[in-house]
């Protein structure tokens, strides 16, 4: 070789050595393996994870899932049965219990979001005590981080029973980050990673789209959903721990003092035998045996029964939501309105249209207040709309205002109430009270008749806790 040449060959070498040294990849970092799961709960207050804790307790000690819990507020509300402090102190204090309980399963992951605790039956009532929008976004942001196959939460809908309007509004939450999470448009912020170091309020987070969704109801007939989704034995002994789910989970609820402390008491003083003996009675039981978790949707094709964990993958089949058009044939009507009319348009909105409803519409009352029966009327938007409405309700019940004729305002829509006082039953009667219907008539100019109906319960205390 000429030298030259072979000058030429050595500064080619040292040109492609020092290219391969500049071309050594810097390391990005990736996502934090620490918070990813399998199961995500999403419950509305400290002790409401006790929702799933049995079925918890099975997948984590037994099937190595990670799972993380989110309550949507911290339980300021209600009354502390343990000691003296109220509203923010307690619900300090009803933070540490929740993490306690979650702890004793093992679960370490656990985050608030900001709703106020509201005691109400009506879902619109808590969305609007706790600022949607802002809550909704901060769940979205949880679920990108967490990245989880599956969710778990409240089933937005009314039956009779506990029908909490922060339980309810927890699984409408739930639904709705469920389907955003993975829509690059949704928060953009939170997708959006920081150019210099002073843009530290965005998140460098991912898209994800958890792949089903299943609730837990309230309701007093849980019998209802027998067959609306898997069902798992809260009474099988753990093979790992070496005891009945039941018992892993009434452990972890030993935590909310400021909830249950004399049971917590008296509990904690029994023997496993004697606690068997409770779980073993379904008037005292805490959980139904077998626990049903209510199938709401999957990204998958899946049948409702199959195992949570069953097809987490596959080819998508796509919804179409409904677009949310309220009177596509224009036609004056009459629906009910309030929390009934928002879930009309909320399972259509996110294909939940197989979510059991209950027919007809029910609701538990405290005996001796009002019952409000909401109403949207339909009609034309370009001109007045006259109305006549009767209502029958069960006799010593009094119609305080709502029945009459009405001229509606040239809109598309209009809200009504209907409102009527309940009676006063005795510790006996209500005891024996069984549901009762109201209903409404209403007619107008160019509306035929329709009645609507609402099956009502007296009950000793309607205001959740
Ligand atoms: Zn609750």
């Amino acid at each position: 070789m000429k030298p030259i040449v072979r000058t030429i060959v050595l500064i080619s070498i040292l040109v492609v050595a020092t290219n391969l040294r500049a071309q050594t990849p810097q390391k990005v970092n990736p996502p934090d393996d620490r918070y990813k799961v399998d199961i995500l709960e999403v419950v509305a207050h400290p002790d409401d994870e006790a929702f799933f804790t049995p079925y918890l307790a099975r997948e984590i000690y037994d099937n190595h899932k990670r799972v993380a819990v989110i309550f949507s507020t911290h339980g300021g509300s209600g009354v502390n049965r343990f000691t003296r402090e109220r509203g923010p102190a307690m619900a300090n204090e009803r933070e540490i219990e929740a993490r306690q309980a979650c702890a004793k399963l093992g679960i370490q992951n656990v985050w608030f979001l900001d709703g106020k605790d509201t005691a109400s039956q009506d879902v619109l009532i808590s969305l609007s005590n706790w600022g949607h929008g802002a809550n909704l976004e901060k769940l979205v942001g949880l679920i990108r981080l967490t990245r989880p196959e599956v969710i778990l939460t409240h089933y937005p809908g009314v039956f009779i029973g506990e029908n909490h309007g922060d339980h309810q509004a927890t699984g409408v939450l739930a639904v709705e980050a469920f389907d955003l999470a993975a829509d690059p448009t949704v928060f953009p912020s939170q997708l959006a990673g920081d150019m210099s170091h002073y843009e530290s309020y965005l998140s460098n987070l991912k898209t994800w789209q958890p792949k089903k969704i299943y609730f837990g109801s309230d309701a007093n007939d849980g019998k209802q959903f027998k067959g609306s989704g898997p069902a798992y034995s809260v009474r099988e002994v753990s093979p790992s721990r070496k005891k009945p789910y039941w018992l892993l989970a009434m452990d972890s609820a030993m935590a909310h003092r400021t909830q249950f402390p004399d049971e917590i008491d008296r509990l904690s003083k029994m023997s496993d035998a004697e606690l068997e003996k409770i779980m073993n009675n379904p008037d005292s039981s805490w959980w139904p045996e077998p626990m049903t978790l209510i199938f709401g949707k999957s990204y998958y094709p899946t049948k409702p029964t199959d195992d949570v964990f069953a097809n987490l993958q596959g080819a998508h089949t796509e919804c179409t939501p409904s677009g949310g058009v309220e009177n596509p044939s224009g036609t004056p009507h009459v629906t009910l309105g309030g929390p009934w009319g928002f879930y009309g348009f909320f399972r259509k909105e996110h294909c939940l249209q197989n979510l059991r409803v209950a027919d007809p519409p029910e609701i538990g009352v405290k005996s001796g207040t009002a019952l409000n029966v909401p109403l949207t009327i339909y009609h034309d938007e370009k001109k007045t709309q006259e109305i006549e409405i009767k209502v029958e309700a069960p006799a010593g019940w009094k119609i305080v205002s709502g029945s009459g004729k009405f001229l509606l305002p040239a809109e598309a829509n209009t809200n009504l109430r209907v409102e009527i006082e309940t009676p006063t039953l005795s510790q006996d009667e209500l005891k024996k009270a069984t549901r009762q219907p109201v209903k409404v008539r209403v007619q107008g100019d160019g509306m035929a008749e329709q009645e609507l109906r609402i099956d009502v319960l007296l009950r000793p205390n309607g205001i959740p806790e």
